[in-house]
């Protein structure tokens, strides 16, 4: 077989769906394969196992998170708006 030095991980779609397509997806496909930190252990061996699901090899964690990626911006803008309403609610329940 031929070497896919360039072309990666987008190699085993041989010459289809054009060659811009296969760019694009080789940026995206290396950062989903790539092993991610752990929120939990913060170790960095976190894998995808399905959309939007990843798994801690390390301590086993299992957690949601970005389809293609483990956090993204909307992801983390949510994530963020879920803490603050919630230390409103405890601090409105002190009073
Ligand atoms: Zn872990």
């Amino acid at each position: 077989m031929a070497k896919t030095k360039k072309v990666g991980i987008t190699g085993r779609y041989g010459t289809r769906y054009g060659s811009r397509i296969r760019k694009r997806a080789k940026v995206i496909e290396e950062a989903m394969k790539a092993p991610q930190k752990c929120p939990v252990c913060e170790t960095k061996v976190a894998k995808r196992i399905s959309t939007g699901i990843w798994e801690c090899k390390k301590c086993g964690a299992k957690y949601t998170g970005g389809s293609y990626k483990q956090a993204t911006q909307p992801g983390l803008e949510s994530q963020r708006i879920a803490t603050r309403v919630q230390r409103e609610l405890i601090e409105k329940s002190k009073e």
